[in-house]
């Protein structure tokens, strides 16, 4: 390397440096204590989601666990005590884990499930101490009493990253009909109700003027 090309690179450095201060635009951030926002559709730590009535919105049906290329779910399901039922339906998620140390939020697991019982948060913040505590339990994915994700020690929530924890998964239309276009595509979910459907599904309307369905039109 000639003596020149030294200088050159720090010509591209200063440039940049200068520009920045310039333009006023800064790129970096102070990270962890600042973070940067995140998209919308970001695949992070999973939820387990409860409808508004507080049910528990996972059937057992272990389809997550068998599309999992990873093979990092763990689920095992059990009969519904009928005078107290966990679930709407016949069976529940009895157990429910998923090993982070192996998981590469695909997604595929939320595309598989029939319910939206599992679904991603925007968070991938966490860190463990050792293999057991990377290996979330049912107690630890399933949603607090008002819907929103648990905020565990070894987590670095923000604001802003436990909202809307779902709603990416409404870019598919059951079955891909156009018939559904416009029409809501959840069930409700405790801490966040009945949402409209996603705008990129109607490419002449806004989700804003979307219509406003009773439940039993809601498609599920
Ligand atoms: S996001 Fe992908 S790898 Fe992670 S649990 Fe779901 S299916 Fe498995
Ligand atoms: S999370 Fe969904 S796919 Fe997985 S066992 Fe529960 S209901 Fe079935």
């Amino acid at each position: 390397m000639s003596i020149l090309n030294f200088f050159k690179g720090f010509a591209v450095t200063f440039g940049k440096l200068n520009h920045a201060s310039k333009s006023g635009k800064v790129v970096t951030t102070e990270y962890p204590e600042e973070k940067r926002s995140k998209p919308a559709r970001l695949h992070g730590r999973h939820v387990l989601n409860k409808y508004e009535d507080g049910m528990e919105k996972c059937i057992g049906c272990e389809l997550c666990a068998s599309v999992c290329p990873a093979n990092c779910i763990y689920v095992r399901g059990a009969d519904n005590d009928l005078e107290n039922p966990t679930s709407p339906g016949e069976r529940f998620g009895f157990i429910y884990e998923i090993n982070y140390l192996r998981c590469i939020h695909c997604d595929l697991c939320v595309e598989a499930c029939p319910t939206q019982a599992i679904t991603e948060t925007k968070l991938f913040e966490f860190s463990f101490m050792d293999r057991e505590q990377a290996i979330y339990t049912k107690d630890e994915l399933v949603v607090a009493d008002d819907g929103k994700p648990q905020n565990l020690p070894w987590e670095d929530w923000r604001q802003g990253e436990d909202e809307h924890t779902s709603e990416w998964m409404r870019a598919t239309s059951p079955s891909g009909s156009a018939d559904f276009v416009g029409l809501v595509q959840w069930a409700g979910e405790l801490g966040y109700g009945t949402r409209k459907p996603e705008s990129s599904q109607q490419p002449n309307k806004s989700s804003e003027t979307a219509p406003e369905l009773s439940p039993e039109e809601e498609v599920h």
